[in-house]
């Protein structure tokens, strides 16, 4: 758990978060939409390890899957791939949860600046 400092740190204005977020952004390197996949497979030759009791699977096989237009799209990766498509991955998942930061954020600063506004 992180040490905690909400009592004594002094309360940071919404400017300053906006530009720490756009900071972080900054910071972020490719980002690659989707998920990846770790499988283990049988063969299906009965003679095969992978049929024995207990069985002994093949793999591990990496697969990256994508969403297009509501059709899942699949590709394999060997082992190398999938080790640079992790931080990519990583990218984008840090890259969503910033922008889901920022409108947050902003949604309850331009509230409070629309507020400050008297209506006509
Ligand atoms: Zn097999």
């Amino acid at each position: 758990m992180p040490p905690r400092q909400a009592h004594s740190a002094p309360r940071v204005g919404g400017a300053a978060k906006l530009q720490a977020l756009q900071r972080a952004i900054l910071t972020l390197g490719f980002v690659r939409p989707g998920s990846l996949v770790r499988r283990y497979m049988a063969c299906g030759n009965r003679s095969c390890r992978c049929m024995a009791r207990p069985p002994r699977l093949h793999g591990p096989y990496y697969q990256w899957t994508y969403k297009v237009a509501g059709k899942t799209k699949t590709v394999r990766l060997s082992e190398g791939q999938a080790q640079l498509c992790r931080e990519w991955l990583r990218n984008h998942k840090q890259l969503k949860r910033l922008v889901r930061h920022m409108e947050q954020l902003s949604l309850r600063e331009t509230d409070r600046i629309l507020g400050a506004i008297s209506r006509q």
